[in-house]
């Protein structure tokens, strides 16, 4: 049973590693937190509890998880430090013995934060328990819903977990577990929630999308249909989706949805067929190809995201060469570029030839350079023409912010910032770039 007197009153602070799948799970750690009358800690104020949902997507990544666990614990010295996220299952004993951490909660475990917390107050040895609790990968079964706000205007709602395809260099499977996901009836009443709390935007977010349906047997494009019927709800967007789960009869639902915008972001990883296949992906450059000029001969003015990695196991000179040439012919509008990391227990490891430091360094800046041109030669096609925004709120005396429908991004000068603009989508006139050239000006029609 727990005892809700034992978190009233209570403060707590959070820290938050990683992907926005993350984020929005902390925020729902917050609101559950919340409804037990527990608090957000303030700037510089002490907190009871200490939340750490932490992140292993890189060596990098796990070095600045024990930077946080450390920080917290110092500017908490009297909180219950719990630490949950990938790091917190991969790494759960070692992090556990961490001076000062006191809870360390597994992916399956992450659902029942409240009956986990309730047990270590009644705990006598409560603080310093230096406990992990976590199950292996493979009983990873729970599914923690989330619905979190962004800002006022988009929400992140999370609309699968887990991943079955154990890509070589990738980790998030051992970490969140097998691919799951929870009944299109409970995700379209969360999104019915959404809108009446005022939200316009949702990003459906998960860990492979496209994977949705192996709990219930529901599928993906039944999902996408029923939240394009919930009123309120002017925008979604689809964080990413792997190119084999993004069949065609999506993208021509897309083409016509109501609210569905042109925007894809698809993870590539190498535009090599022999790296794809070490990499284990399942498709090769060849579908990608399709899939890409699918979307663009149905939505001319898609704006099209793609993930690349660099420097992986296997990636010679010429293999590198081949997915630089690949990705420059392709019409996608930005690459999203990511060096390799060794992760220990991947099956890359075992694949001898290394791409050095440097060659990886030196292959990011080329994709990032081809990125810049990619996404400018996207904007300067809509310099002139009229757009419907979605703004966002602004500091007073500050320029205001928004996207269009295919994602460009759109500066409004300060002076004909308006706090009715807020969350709310108004056409306008894209003009020229802004001077770092990430956005366009406009100028409401
Ligand atoms: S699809 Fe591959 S890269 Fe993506 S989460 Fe699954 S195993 Fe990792």
């Amino acid at each position: 049973m727990i005892d809700s007197s034992a978190f009233q009153g209570k403060k707590a602070a959070y820290y938050t590693l990683g992907c926005k799948l993350n984020f929005s799970e902390t925020s729902t750690f917050g609101k559950m937190l919340e409804q037990m009358g527990v608090t957000s800690a303030g700037k510089g104020e002490r907190a009871d509890i200490c939340l750490i949902n932490t992140c292993s997507v890189t060596e990098v990544a796990d070095r600045k998880c024990r930077q946080a666990i450390h920080r917290m614990v110092r500017e908490h010295p009297d909180a219950l430090v719990v630490v949950t996220g990938c790091y917190a299952q991969l790494e759960g004993e070692k992090v556990s013995q961490i001076d000062g951490v006191d809870l360390v909660l597994g992916s399956n475990e992450k659902a029942d934060l409240i009956q986990h917390l309730s047990e270590a107050w009644s705990d006598p040895r409560a603080q310093a328990l230096h406990q992990f609790r976590g199950v292996k990968t493979s009983d990873i079964v729970s599914f923690q819903p989330s619905c979190a706000r962004g800002n006022r205007t988009r929400y992140f709602l999370k609309v699968q977990d887990g991943c079955s395809y154990f890509c070589t260099y990738c980790t998030i499977p051992f970490a969140r577990g097998r691919s799951r996901n929870p009944s299109i009836a409970s995700l379209v009443a969360q999104a019915e929630e959404a809108a009446a709390e005022g939200g316009r935007e949702i990003v459906l977010t998960g860990v492979n999308i496209g994977d949705f349906g192996r709990t219930t047997g529901e599928r993906f494009i039944d999902l996408v249909k029923a939240l394009d019927r919930v009123e309120g709800i002017q925008r979604y967007r689809i964080s990413s989706l792997e190119p084999d789960l993004l069949d065609d009869e999506l993208i021509d639902y897309c083409a016509h949805s109501r609210a569905f915008m042109p925007h894809f972001h698809i993870p590539l990883q190498s535009g090599s067929d022999e790296v794809l296949t070490l990499m284990r992906r399942h498709y090769d450059t060849a579908l990608f190809a399709r899939k890409i000029h699918l979307i663009k001969q149905k939505m001319p003015d898609a704006f099209i995201g793609v993930d690349v990695m660099v420097g992986c196991r296997g990636e010679k000179p010429e293999y590198f060469e081949d997915s630089y040439n690949f990705l420059n012919a392709l019409p996608v509008s930005q690459l999203h570029v990511f060096p390799y990391s060794e992760r220990p227990g991947t099956a890359a490891l075992r694949i001898p030839y290394v791409v050095s430091d440097a060659d990886k360094k030196q292959r990011s800046k080329r994709l990032l350079e081809l990125s810049d041109q990619k996404t400018q030669a996207f904007y300067a096609q809509y310099v002139g023409r009229e757009a419907e925004v979605l703004f966002e709120r602004a500091t007073r005396g500050k320029a205001m912010h928004g996207f269009t429908d295919n994602y460009i991004r759109v500066e409004l000068f300060p002076r004909e910032a308006r706090e009715e603009f807020d969350n709310q989508i108004i056409r306008v006139r894209l003009g020229d770039f802004t001077p770092d050239k990430t956005a366009l000006r406009a100028t409401i029609l």
